[in-house]
């Protein structure tokens, strides 16, 4: 141990993975075969749980100072209101969306990455790894031709959607890739009127259209298309743009002065696991998502925030590796899985073709929409606040049987209390009120436990989070000792109780 991490690729996933190593006071080298940052601005937004999660970064006020908040989704057939997510329904610190390009996401990372003393090397490219017991031995190529071998402790392959990493470790998807071909274009729209903190995004039996608005006052358009077979979608013009907002949109729209026209092709897919050995994959590089929900930078980020901790307590010996790094794969795949579940899902019930079908959709989407109840668990599904692990391997159990989160489940912020997993060392946060047991785990575990106890969740309970803001387990007052129990399967070994 004490090589470090190598993280390879510096997109949003790369860097949010290395502030978050950096941050804990791991060694980390960040290799990225560009020779500078792209400067594209694919993904706009940023979801209210990558922006909690962010927070624990310190990187959340210099975000919000870039971005423009988003309030709600405006769901339509036509001219028809089919619904509205209202993201203030969102119980968080953060009730709404960020936009703000990638492009700027990922200044903002590197910033704060250079900040806590990392670097990121451009023109510098992994072409091939050995994955040994003991170490990863990757050999990296220079921009001036010159090669050299480095040793780390464990590599992350953030390398994209066409991740050489996970071809090189034969972790191919799962299931058969998903092909489809989208169109964008940032463009200036007359005669569209929505307001620049809202979404709008019209179903039509044709496919999906989406029209969001841009720091700029240019909205971006955003459509899928027919698939051709074989060939990689035409480059497109402001004539196809403008047919595809005629078709779906709510008509007496016209579109004009493009800033940005691009058509690509994606292959969804899930890897089939995410770790190989000393070897891991986030980001693009593990799964990738049609653009429908713009989730997939969001995505990304979670992935890196769920490895951060836990790499960093297994390089600083705190905690049982195995366990904590096989709970990555676990916990981060399943939900991906569902999302390209819900998202082909929700796909298939905006293009539905028959009109008999559509006019009771049009009507059962008033209806659930309508609800507060339902339009609540949109908001939280489109927020991704709803995503959890209810299957991970280190979920203890709910002992309390109380009301609130269960164990995998998130943790809400509290506006009064620092991130969960703020500061320079990943620490489980003990909600519990101030007792001689709550005092006694703290003085027993203080390299896993945060030094401050948090207010309690709920009266005669104690709930244990995790540095990433999710449950690891609940109990009543009166049996701490399955907290101490689930702590102590978290520590390696006696000698690792001491304070470092
Ligand atoms: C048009 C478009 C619109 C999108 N809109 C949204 C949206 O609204 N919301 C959303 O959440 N997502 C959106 N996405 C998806 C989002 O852009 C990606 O999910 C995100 O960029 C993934 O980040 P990443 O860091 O995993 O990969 P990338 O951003 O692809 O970064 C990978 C990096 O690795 C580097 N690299 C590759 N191979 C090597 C190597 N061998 N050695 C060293 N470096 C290497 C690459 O140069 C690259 O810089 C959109 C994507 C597209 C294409």
């Amino acid at each position: 141990m004490n090589r470090g991490i190598l993280v390879v690729g510096a997109g949003p996933v790369g860097l949010s993975l290395a502030v978050g190593l950096r941050r804990y006071g791991v060694k980390v080298r960040v290799v990225e075969k560009a020779l500078a940052p792209s400067g594209q601005s694919r993904a706009l937004f940023l979801w209210t749980r990558t922006l909690e999660l962010l927070d624990a970064n310190n990187v959340g006020a210099a975000l919000l100072a870039a971005g423009r908040k988003i309030e709600a989704v405006n769901v339509l057939a036509g001219r028809k209101r089919i619904g509205r997510i209202e993201l203030s329904e969102i119980d968080s610190t953060h009730p709404y969306a960020l936009m703000l390009p990638q492009a700027e996401t990922e200044r903002i990372l590197t910033e704060q990455f250079v900040r806590l003393g990392g670097q990121v090397e451009f023109g510098v490219e992994l072409t091939n790894f050995i994955n040994a017991p003991d170490c990863v031995t990757a050999t990296l190529r220079h921009a001036d031709g010159s090669e050299e071998s480095f040793e780390a402790d464990y590599m992350v392959g953030c390398d994209g959607g066409s991740s050489f990493v996970r071809k090189q470790l034969g972790l191919s998807s799962t299931g058969p890739a998903q092909q489809s071909d989208w169109l964008l274009a940032d463009v200036r729209l007359e005669g569209f009127a929505s307001l620049p903190s809202e979404l709008t995004s019209f179903w039509h039996e044709d496919g999906f259209l989406g029209i969001f608005p841009l720091p700029s006052g240019h909205y971006r358009v955003i459509a899928d298309l027919h698939a051709v077979q074989g060939e990689r979608p035409a480059h497109p013009d402001i004539a196809q743009v403008q047919a595809l907002v005629d078709q779906r949109g709510p008509g007496g729209i016209s579109v004009s002065d493009p800033v940005w026209l691009s058509a690509f092709r994606i292959h969804e897919r899930n890897a089939a696991g995410y770790r190989a050995g000393r070897v891991f994959l986030a980001g693009d590089a593990a799964h990738l998502h049609n653009p429908v929900g713009a989730q997939g930078l969001n995505m990304g980020i979670h992935d890196a925030v769920n490895l951060a901790w836990k790499l960093a307590m297994v390089e600083q010996g705190a905690a049982n590796a195995e366990t904590l790094l096989e709970s990555y794969t676990a916990e981060r795949h399943a939900v991906a899985e569902t999302l390209v579940t819900n998202l082909d899902r929700a796909a298939s019930v905006a293009m539905l073709k028959n009109p008999t079908v559509q006019i009771a959709r049009n009507l059962l989407g008033n209806v659930f929409f309508g609800l507060k109840p339902t339009r609540k668990a949109a908001a939280e599904s489109v927020s991704e606040v709803s995503h959890s692990y209810p299957s991970s391997p280190l979920n203890g159990q709910d002992w309390a049987g109380v009301p609130g989160p269960a164990p995998g489940e998130r943790l809400p912020p509290r506006p009064d209390e620092p991130p969960m997993g703020a500061g320079d060392t990943p620490r489980f946060a003990l909600f519990a009120a101030r007792s001689p047991a709550a005092l006694a785990l703290q003085h027993e575990f203080p390299r896993l436990l945060e030094p401050q106890l948090r207010p309690r969740i709920s009266p005669g309970t104690i709930w244990l989070g995790r540095p990433d803001g999710y449950v690891a387990t609940v109990a009543l007052e009166e049996n701490v000792q399955q907290i101490e129990d689930y702590l102590r399967a978290y520590v390696a070994d006696s000698s690792s109780l001491a304070v470092m």
